[in-house]
């Protein structure tokens, strides 16, 4: 490490220009030191000199391609680790042996293969919820955002289940996560693939269904809810388990206003007496 250091004023940027200047160095020295000899003893002879200077030259260039071409997968295995820092599973060569090379490569691999799965696993965990595999939040929001303005005029849901707390309290925690996640994946499954579904709160969602009228969110909703009738998740106590839900129109521009519209449709719904789909619209009534 001391000479690594020692040396890095020669070519700071260059591992491969101090070593051939170290090989050339420890070679040319000797040499030197024979001219010179050879010069004060009237030894010299133009024709040797000519040779050895001749041969110098060619195994300075061997020397230079040599060096530049054993020392190349340190190259990749520092590209390796730039790709794995953004993200992207990155390619490192493998070689066979066990020698110092191959031991790094085989080392960067693992780390490069290890931070990109990691980084792959926050990106995905800042969008998705882990439970319900469905966006969270922020994963709706950057969706949205990332949708062309003139796309994003649909209709909302909140959706709230109804006496949630009871499934845990009768059933058990775990039996609450599964019907968090069943009822999650009934959601996607019932909606077009271009409709979002997120995790808005513990056991509240939001779909967002761009393009859409409210009436065709209704109706979407109603046969999730005829579904969860027919073929229910859980009971709370003899009745199966159910679902409020508020609605409104909705754009990108006009979306907090919008979740607070349908926020305030879904409060309405559970005061109604739950198990019920209200629109915005039907408030001011
Ligand atoms: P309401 O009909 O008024 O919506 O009643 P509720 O019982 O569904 O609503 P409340 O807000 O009183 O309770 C929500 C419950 O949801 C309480 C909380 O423990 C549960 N919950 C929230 N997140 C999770 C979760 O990730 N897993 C489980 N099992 N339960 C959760
Ligand atoms: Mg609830
Ligand atoms: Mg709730």
């Amino acid at each position: 490490m001391r000479l690594y250091r020692a040396s890095s004023f020669i070519f700071p940027r260059s591992l491969q220009l101090r070593i051939f200047a170290v090989c050339f160095v420890a070679t040319h020295l000797p040499l030197l030191g024979f001219i010179i000899w050879a010069a004060a003893t009237h030894r010299l002879d133009l024709t040797g000199v000519l040779v050895v200077v001749g041969a110098t030259v060619l195994g300075l260039v061997l020397a230079l391609a040599g060096i530049f071409a054993l020392l190349a997968p340190i190259h990749l295995a520092a590209k390796a680790l730039n790709e794995a820092e953004e993200g992207q599973v990155p390619s490192v060569p493998l070689v066979s042996g066990n020698d110092l090379v191959a031991r790094l490569l085989a080392g960067i691999n693992r780390a490069a293969q290890s931070t990109a799965e990691r980084m792959r696993s926050l990106q995905r965990d800042a969008v998705q919820d882990p439970l319900t595999s469905v966006l969270n939040r922020r994963g709706l929001l950057a969706q949205l955002d990332a949708m062309p303005e003139h796309h994003t005029a649909g209709a909302l849901a909140l959706v709230d289940l109804d006496h949630f707390k009871l499934v845990n309290d009768l059933l058990g925690h775990e039996t609450g996560d599964r019907v968090l996640h069943d009822f999650a994946h009934r959601l996607v499954a019932a909606v077009r693939r271009t409709d979002m579904v997120a995790r808005w709160g513990g056991e509240e969602f939001l779909i967002y269904f761009p393009g859409a009228t409210e009436a065709v969110a209704q109706a979407v909703l109603m046969r999730i809810a005829e579904r969860l009738r027919a073929d229910p998740l859980a009971h709370v106590g003899d009745r199966p388990l159910s679902f409020s839900a508020g609605t409104t129109a909705a754009s990108r521009g006009t979306f907090d206003e919008a979740t607070r519209r349908a926020d305030a449709a879904l409060y309405e719904a559970k005061h109604r007496g739950r198990a019920r789909i209200l629109s915005s619209a039907e408030l001011r009534i």
